[in-house]
């Protein structure tokens, strides 16, 4: 790898071929009626093809409520499509059902659902497009559409085996498969945090805005940047990497709902109006945000030992107390030590207690609507009302943020090996 502290950058991937869609998938529908088998309702489900080898929609029966589950098994190499196990339903030959709308790749607009002739993907596209001449005018490299992030999954579980190898050290099996990742996906250097680095910058294309603020750091005080550095390797870095692995492989488990609104964590592309995800598996992410805030909330600690030295201090020194002291403060609090930093703030925004204890203490539940998530703060106190895409939305961008701190510790890895940083 061969990049500086002034200029961080690893190779961008220039070839997506692998992750583009077919010509005019966007335009392609599964339709099958079916019946409830609890109440015997019938419907005419309209599946959007999507880019995953497996799609799977849970949806609530209008009549009776019981949820009903409905597994499509793709050939994305040959274009076959059958379906898999279904839960509580049955096909059938009458066409007189309401017809259903379902997409794993976007959210739908609510109020056209069940409108015969409603393309969600066609009107994603135009959005998508419209965000696209809008960037292209900022003059942001544009990437949309030759990369699509809601492919991302069997990549996935390719890098998740090298990692899990990496992390063991078993580099002589997973040198070959990185070797081979790299060749697959043009990625020209093949170590992991290459690999790492392309992977999330295929989902979330954005720049990193943390890394200029550790560079500014750095041209501010090496020397307490280097201390820093030295903590950083010696005391968070293997219990932040163990944590990074488990939070992706949390985000992937429940993929198929969050791939329904990833894309929209993009710039510019905005959700459809009375946006609504067709899949409900609330039981597959309920846990995520808990999760990744417990994580999150403590490893923002960097950001504000660089924002230590941004101000001026060692990095272990706060305004009022000492980081000894800090990292003892309750988690929800912490993120007010970056309030001096925009830079940080914003990067750090979204930052829940509330639905973090929801989540951790599972004061939260699905209605009968199968769209409205509610929850106590306190388990006993007032009750809140959040959609269930809210509830997406907010795990999706959690972990935007958590593939942000993992960017940056990428680069001071790269700082630790450029510096020959002597640790343990
Ligand atoms: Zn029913």
């Amino acid at each position: 790898m061969s990049f500086h502290a002034s200029s961080f950058r690893l190779s961008a991937p220039h070839d997506h071929s692998r992750l583009t869609a077919q010509p005019n998938k966007e335009s392609m529908i599964f339709r099958q009626p079916f019946k409830c088998n609890t109440c015997d309702t019938h419907y005419i489900a309209r599946i959007q093809i999507g880019y995953a080898d497996r799609q799977e929609h849970i949806i609530n029966c209008d009549k009776c409520n019981e949820p009903m589950t409905l597994r499509l098994n793709l050939d994305q190499k040959n274009a076959g499509v059958e379906f898999g196990a279904c839960e509580n339903i049955s096909f059938i030959d009458e066409q007189d059902g309401k017809p259903i709308y379902m997409s794993s790749d976007f959210a739908a607009d609510g109020s056209k659902i069940n409108n015969p002739f409603y393309f969600g993907s066609l009107e994603f596209m135009r959005d998508a497009a419209a965000a696209h001449v809008r960037r292209a005018g900022e003059s942001i490299s544009p990437q949309f559409p030759s990369v699509v992030p809601m492919a991302i999954a069997p990549v996935w579980d390719r890098l998740k085996k090298i990692w899990r190898l990496d992390s063991v050290k078993r580099y002589d099996i997973s040198a070959p498969l990185k070797s081979e990742f790299a060749r697959l996906y043009d990625i020209p250097d093949s170590n992991l945090d290459d690999l790492l680095y392309w992977f999330i910058r295929t989902i979330f294309d954005n720049k990193s805005t943390l890394i200029p603020e550790a560079k500014l750091a750095i041209e501010k005080k090496e020397e307490e940047f280097k201390r820093f550095l030295h903590y950083y390797s010696c005391d968070l870095k293997e219990h932040h990497w163990r944590s990074y692995f488990d939070i992706f492989s949390q985000f992937f488990d429940a993929f198929d709902q969050f791939s329904q609104v990833i894309i929209y964590t993009r710039n510019g592309i905005r959700l459809p109006k009375d946006a609504k995800v067709t899949s409900t598996n609330f039981d597959k992410t309920k846990k995520f945000y808990a999760s990744a805030y417990e994580f999150y909330a403590g490893a923002i600690e960097m950001l504000t030992e660089i924002n230590n030295i941004l101000s001026g201090r060692a990095f272990d020194k706060l305004s009022a107390i000492d980081l000894k002291s800090f990292v003892k403060t309750d988690k929800a609090q912490r993120r007010n030590s970056l309030a001096t930093n925009t830079a940080f703030t914003d990067a750090s925004k979204e930052f829940d207690h509330q639905i973090r204890n929801a989540s951790f203490h599972n004061w939260f539940y699905l209605l009968g609507d199968n769209t409205t998530i509610e929850y106590r703060s306190g388990g006993t106190g007032e009750a809140h009302q959040l959609p269930y895409i809210e509830y997406v939305l907010k795990c999706t961008r959690l972990f935007h943020q958590i593939c942000e701190l993992l960017i940056l510790e990428l680069f001071l890895g790269h700082l630790r090996r450029e510096w020959a940083l002597v640790t343990r």
